[in-house]
């Protein structure tokens, strides 16, 4: 089913866009949790972790992190560090049920998470 993410795919609904290719977009994080709070998602719907095929996702799954790197680089939090979260499922706290990676940085990050 999709979800609000795929609207914002196609333009139908606002977002503040910070990368776009051909299979991936970025935006920023509506509620950010870090100075640096950016969503990466597929441009394709997979609704979350557990429906990816390694097979199937793998080049995909690539651009995502290309993408998380370069931003990144761009935004200044590489040298740093910074956090990669996909939260999956109920216990893993996904709300949208769309693909993402959040990237978080420009702070330092507690372990364990909440
Ligand atoms: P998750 O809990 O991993 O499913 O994360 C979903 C994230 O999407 C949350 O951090 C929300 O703040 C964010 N979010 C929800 N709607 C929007 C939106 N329209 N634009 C940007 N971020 C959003």
């Amino acid at each position: 089913m999709s979800t609000i993410f795929s609207k914002i795919v196609n333009k139908e609904i606002p977002a503040n866009i910070v990368f776009e290719s051909e299979n991936v977009l970025a935006f920023k994080d509506i509620r950010p949790q870090a100075p640096v709070h950016i969503l990466i998602i597929p441009k394709i719907e997979i609704p979350k972790v557990t429906d990816i095929k390694g097979n199937e996702h793998a080049k995909l799954l690539g651009e995502m992190f290309d993408c998380a790197n370069k931003l990144a680089n761009d935004l200044g939090i590489a040298r740093n560090g910074f956090r990669l979260v996909f939260n999956c499922g109920n216990d893993g706290g996904q709300e949208v049920y769309h693909l993402h990676m959040h990237l978080l940085g420009g702070r330092h990050m507690q372990w364990p998470p909440g």
